[in-house]
């Protein structure tokens, strides 16, 4: 017997669609196609609503097309530093067992050890033995980043979160560097995602936000009184920005991606540069000069490529990492990384290769 098409409703539609058509008001004549932005801090009473701290339309719309693209229930912060917070505040006693992470990331791990509310032990999460065999009973949260910010190590993500969750631990994957078009840790079992909005999803440079998404309804009520509690909550502007963002996020990781790989493969043959580390996917990559003067002058020597932190723009930017007190030590002084945008790949090459050649090497 043949098979009956599929509708929309059985067929999981692809994050092409879902990144366009979640988060719309209903189709009925005079309706607008965007969720209007709304500024409210607070509602008649008697609803669902009541004040601004709790809900806000742009959230709504913005988290259900977030949560659709990660398979999961999502909740935006005011930053993806909030949004972490939010979980190491729920952290008591125990230890964090975080491979090499966004440096606020183990900034905050390392606030609230001094402050002996937690440990932490750092571990190489690209070593999946080593990361196993440093989860205990003290353990309370494996926090993986894949790929890892700066240094483009990968995770066996299914591995690690078996082992975890054998011994009840739960998983958090920072994501940011992935998105949901590259990888989509939920379904690989982690317990809560994690994003930096301001980074891919908002895609745009414009923005500072942050979000969280689970498939624990419990959990995410946990997650969802925490926001209510604290109020690290995102303006309504913000979001609404980021929700127009993701509406091509798919077109801009596929776009930059690309770009990327062509350029990774173009520097690997470059006499100027030691070493390239890029995790064979994804926008971002590293380039390792042989030292910080190289790398500084590289970064000052481009007229498209901007000298700037943060990542995930449209734009492509690129910074010496060390320049960062705070930066690891393990990440060598003449690394710089590289957030590639969606321009023409040639001339992003072009503009490199005549910096490259200011270092001192001919191409
Ligand atoms: C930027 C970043 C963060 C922090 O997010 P903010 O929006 O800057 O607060 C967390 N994780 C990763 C991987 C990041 O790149």
């Amino acid at each position: 017997m043949a098979e009956s098409p599929e509708s929309p409703e059985t067929h999981a539609l692809k994050p092409e669609t879902i990144a366009v058509q979640a988060g719309r008001p209903v189709h009925e004549p005079d309706q607008p196609l965007n969720v209007p932005i709304s500024m409210a801090s607070t509602y008649v009473g008697g609803g669902d609503k009541e004040y601004g701290r709790y809900t806000n339309d742009a959230w709504v719309a913005f988290e259900s097309a977030l949560g659709a693209l990660e398979h999961g229930e999502a909740l935006t912060f005011s930053s993806g530093q909030a949004a972490t917070a939010t979980i190491l505040d729920l952290v008591n006693d125990s230890t964090v067992v975080c491979g090499q992470a966004y440096l606020g990331t183990t900034g905050q791990l390392a606030d609230l050890e001094a402050r002996g509310r937690l440990r932490t032990k750092l571990v190489d999460i690209s070593d999946t033995e080593s990361v196993i065999a440093a989860l205990d009973d003290d353990t309370a949260i494996l926090w993986i980043e894949s790929p890892t910010n700066p240094e483009m190590q990968l995770a066996d993500l299914p591995a690690l979160i078996a082992a975890a969750h054998e011994r009840d631990i739960r998983v958090v994957v920072d994501n940011t560097l992935a998105t949901p078009i590259l990888q989509q840790p939920l379904l690989l079992g982690a317990d809560i995602v994690l994003h930096s909005v301001t980074k891919y999803l908002a895609g745009h440079s414009d923005v500072n936000l942050g979000a969280l998404v689970v498939r624990d309804p419990d959990l995410f009520s946990v997650l969802k009184g925490r926001r209510d509690l604290i109020g690290a909550i995102p303006g309504p502007f913000e979001v609404w920005l980021a929700l127009r963002g993701l509406r091509t996020l798919p077109l801009r990781v596929r776009a930059a991606s690309a770009n990327a790989a062509e350029l990774a493969r173009r520097l690997e043959e470059h006499p100027a540069i030691d070493e390239v580390r890029y995790p064979g996917t994804g926008a971002m990559l590293a380039v390792v000069l042989p030292t910080a003067e190289a790398a500084e002058l590289l970064t000052h020597s481009t007229t498209l490529w901007v000298h700037a932190t943060s990542l995930g723009g449209v734009e492509s930017t690129f910074e010496r990492r060390r320049r960062w007190k705070g930066e690891s030590t393990d990440v060598p002084e003449g690394l710089v990384r590289l957030s590639v945008g969606i321009e023409d790949v040639d001339d992003l090459w072009m503009d490199l290769q005549q910096a490259l050649s200011s270092v001192g090497l001919p191409r």
